[in-house]
């Protein structure tokens, strides 16, 4: 049974500043509360809220989240209140978990329940992202052990997974546990196409295991005589439900998948990636077109990493992953891998997470719940864009954004007045499909009066569509009183 020395063992060992004592002094007022309380599982209540903990301090999140997380089931289970939790740990601690009480009373069920359970994600992510770290911990320990429920409880469960946490997780970057939900939830949902994939998926692995052993120490040596150091070289496997996702997209077989096993390479610079895959190059032979630099054109999501898929014996192919640690960080934490305290002492992420408050705007402009459920598909859960001003400020919009969608983020009037483009310095027109890394400039005519309504065919943004559309009622009102002057 797991005590509160492995949540300390897990701050130790991530070097995370945290007061120890105090974790534990959360956690014997979490366990005398919790007092009695069982798990359907059959084991004592204080295993859940510690495990929560103990994924918060694997994300390197601050001392009063793991805190909150420790004491997250405190109010809503026990005798105990919020009142208690601030007297003992504080205001902000106190805050943590009265966002994670409120979540944790709406059930999903139908498409009310559902959209009205993402307003109140968002509003508490808008007030603290950290109350969705602690959601998202807690979901993942819940789903570990589902097995201890009835059936149609457990599906309930891994459906809200598959279609809010994960979709959030998604967006934040944290690719790691957006996969260990999806993972999770494939199980309970589709449990034997899970088992079949799982199992067939291990054997290629295992079947791989000398062969990646081999690579790797042939590019262990080769790096050795370039002098070039590594921080890991590891073997991974995809996982699970986006694997099966991707074989159900293009109809087709396990085999036929490149990327199902990769070997990883961390290295420190990016000058470095790039001698890596040139090392490997020399030694190995790459399957043309598939080698992908997506640290130059990173993917919609911000994804970024080196790939190569090479030749080796017999005929077999291996993907190699070449990325710096910094990405590799970003990669598996997202927006948890990078937070400071501000001069204030609170906290403050460092990627930019304007779509959340937009998202609070969003869900009091729209009450229809089939609308709202429209918009976030397309202005949130879809994958984004990074694009770039003239000045180099990084924009990020949803993928197939146009450059009206992009004149209109930066302003109404350069929307209004637009009349052509230019990307990545060449004329381009209004509705070409924008990739990341695009420079765009739009080009705009001071005496044009309202923007195009044939612009409504292709942009992609509700921003765009809806000043679009608010344009063409005021002309029309400008027109009468043109008429009446
Ligand atoms: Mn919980």
């Amino acid at each position: 049974m797991p005590n509160v020395d492995d949540l300390i063992k897990i701050i130790e060992k991530e070097k995370l500043n945290v007061d120890k004592d105090l974790v534990r002094k959360a956690f014997k007022f979490a366990d005398d509360a919790h007092k009695g309380e069982m798990r359907a599982s059959g084991d004592s209540y204080i295993t859940h809220p510690l495990a929560t903990a103990m994924s918060l301090a694997k994300y390197h999140l601050d001392q009063d989240t793991i805190i909150a997380g420790i004491l997250h089931d405190v109010p809503e289970d026990t005798e105990r209140t919020q009142k208690d939790i601030e007297d003992r740990f504080g205001k902000e601690v106190g805050k943590l978990v009265e966002g994670i009480t409120k979540l944790g009373k709406l059930k999903y069920r139908g498409i009310e329940r559902y959209t009205e359970n993402l307003r109140k994600m968002f509003i508490a992510m808008a007030a603290d992202l950290r109350v969705i770290f602690i959601k998202f911990a807690d979901r993942l320990h819940n789903l570990k052990t589902l097995d201890a429920l009835p059936k149609a409880k457990r599906e309930r469960i891994a459906l809200e997974t598959l279609e809010i946490y994960a979709p959030i997780a998604n967006r934040l970057g944290i690719w790691q546990l957006k996969g260990k939900l999806e993972d999770y939830s494939f199980k309970y949902l589709y449990p034997k196409e899970y088992e079949k994939l799982k199992t067939d998926v291990e054997a290629k692995f295992s079947a791989r295991e000398s062969l990646l052993k081999e690579i790797r120490e042939k590019i262990i040596k080769a790096l050795k005589q370039e002098e070039i150091k590594y921080l890991e070289i590891s073997g991974r496997t995809k996982d699970l439900w986006s694997l099966y996702k991707k074989m159900q997209a293009h109809d087709t077989q396990l085999d036929r998948i490149y990327d199902v096993i990769a070997l990883r390479i961390v290295v420190e610079s990016v000058a470095d990636c790039y001698n890596v895959l040139g090392i490997i190059h020399s030694r190995w032979k790459p399957i043309p077109k598939r080698i992908k630099d997506y640290i130059a054109q990173p993917k919609p999501n911000g994804y970024q990493s080196l790939h190569t898929t090479i030749f080796c014996d017999r005929g077999k192919t291996v993907e190699i992953q070449i990325r710096t640690q910094e990405m590799h960080l970003t990669n598996e934490y997202g927006i948890a891998a990078h937070w400071h305290y501000d001069e204030q002492g609170s906290i403050q992420f460092e990627k930019d997470i304007q779509w959340v408050k937009d998202l609070t705007k969003l869900q009091k402009e729209i009450k229809d719940n089939k609308q709202y459920l429209d918009s976030l598909k397309i202005d949130v859960f879809q994958n984004r864009i990074f694009v770039f001003t003239p000045k180099g400020d990084v924009i990020d919009l949803p993928e197939d954004s146009t450059p009206i969608d992009f004149a209109y983020h930066i302003h109404t009037e350069i929307g209004d007045k637009a009349t052509a483009a230019r990307i990545n310095n060449q004329i381009a027109s209004l509705d070409t499909c924008l990739k990341s890394g695009d420079m765009i400039e739009v080009v705009t005519d001071k005496n044009r009066k309202s923007p195009n309504q044939d612009w409504l065919k292709f942009v992609k943004t509700r921003a765009a569509r809806d000043k679009i559309k608010m344009k063409s009622k005021k002309s029309v009102w400008d027109t009468i009183r043109d008429f009446r002057k």
